[in-house]
């Protein structure tokens, strides 16, 4: 998943959940569901902060500090993983075991029919590699996202 759809998913759900939403609140969204994948800077993408031990105990401490910038972050990080795992792997324990569980859903149609099919991914390592981003198709969902933000915080 490229970095504008980790952005837009997330802030269009806060767009539309939050009583009263801040472009503060938008960017430490924004900022939260994007930072993960600098992970792909270091010895393996989607490592250290694609991992639950990291990510889960980030989101108690913010919940119980009660400031909502800081659960905001924290929950833009859990978007990502979410997203992930329905898009690849995440290794959940990392780097307690190097190994990464995902869900991959496909649905087919055509002449034959139709069908869905749902299966687990074990997959890992994955070493880091050069990334090439082809961000058209959530070009939409951007500006889709820039008019909600429009439309919501003027
Ligand atoms: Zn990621």
């Amino acid at each position: 998943m490229d970095p504008l759809e980790h952005a837009s998913i997330p802030v269009l759900l806060y767009l539309a959940l939050s009583r009263e939403p801040t472009l503060a609140g938008v960017l430490v969204l924004v900022i939260g569901a994007t930072f993960p994948d600098l992970d792909a800077f270091t010895r393996e993408h989607r490592s250290y902060f694609h991992s639950l031990l990291l990510a889960i105990p980030a989101f108690v401490v913010a919940y119980l500090w009660g400031n909502p910038y800081t659960l905001l972050f924290s929950l833009g990080w859990l978007s990502h993983l979410f997203l992930d795992f329905f898009t690849g792997v995440i290794p959940p324990v990392y780097p307690l075991a190097r190994k990464g569980w995902g869900i991959e859903i496909t649905a087919r149609g055509g002449p034959s029919g139709f069908g869905i099919s749902i299966r687990t991914i074990e997959h890992y390592p994955d070493p880091r590699h050069d990334y090439e981003l082809d961000v058209g198709g959530s070009v939409t969902l951007l500006v889709l996202t820039l008019a909600a933000l429009l439309l919501r915080l003027h």
